[in-house]
C-alpha cells in the first residue's frame, strides 16, 4: 500500500492510498479517482509533503505530525481530537475511510514498521501491505533507501 497526495484541476490536495503505484496510474487513467472535495476526477499526483507538521489551509489539512498510529507520542490524543473536530466533513471521512481500509488490506506491525518495511523491500519478507509507527528519523532513512510508504492521520474513530 502506498500513499499518494493528490491534487483535482481545482486545486484540492488530498491523499488517496492505493495498492501500488501501477494501481493508481491505472484508476488516474480511468478516472476513476475523485477529489473528495468537489469530486474532479482531473488529478494529477502532488509532492508528498517533505516535512509533516506545517501550519496550512482550511483544505490542505496536513495535521502536526501524522504518524498513522493511534498512540504517537508526536500527537496527544486531545489534539488529534481537536483537530479532528475542525477538520471539514469530507476530509474527515475520506481520513476514515482510508484508515479501515488500511485497517482492512495490512498488516499491523506497531514499532517494526520501519523494520518490517526494509525487509518487504529487500525480498526477506512477503510483500505485502503493512502499517504501524515509526520515527520521523526513521522515515527520512526509509525514503532516503527509496523504499515506499505513506503517512497517514490516524483519526479517532467516531464523532
Ligand atoms: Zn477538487
Amino acid at each position: 500500500m502506498i500513499l499518494y497526495r493528490l491534487r483535482c484541476s481545482a486545486g484540492h490536495e488530498f491523499e488517496s492510498w492505493f495498492r501500488d503505484s501501477k494501481t493508481y496510474e491505472r484508476q488516474e487513467r480511468r478516472a476513476l479517482i475523485g477529489c473528495p472535495i468537489c469530486g474532479d476526477t482531473k488529478v494529477e499526483r502532488a509532492l508528498m509533503a517533505p516535512r509533516i507538521g506545517k501550519a496550512t489551509g482550511a483544505v490542505e489539512v496536513e495535521p502536526p505530525a501524522a504518524a498513522p498510529a493511534p498512540e504517537a507520542p508526536a500527537v496527544p490524543e486531545a489534539a488529534m481530537a481537536a483537530m479532528t473536530r475542525r477538520m471539514p466533513k469530507e476530509l474527515r471521512d475520506a481520513l476514515l475511510k482510508a484508515r479501515a481500509e488500511v485497517e482492512k488490506n495490512c498488516d499491523y506491525v506497531g514499532g517494526q514498521f520501519a523494520e518490517e518495511a526494509r525487509k518487504i523491500h529487500y525480498g526477506e519478507s512477503d510483500k505485502r501491505g503493512i502499517y504501524g509507527e515509526t520515527s520521523d528519523a526513521e522515515a527520512e532513512a526509509l525514503a532516503d533507501e527509496g523504499i515506499e510508504f505513506g503517512r497517514l492521520p490516524w483519526i479517532p474513530r467516531g464523532n
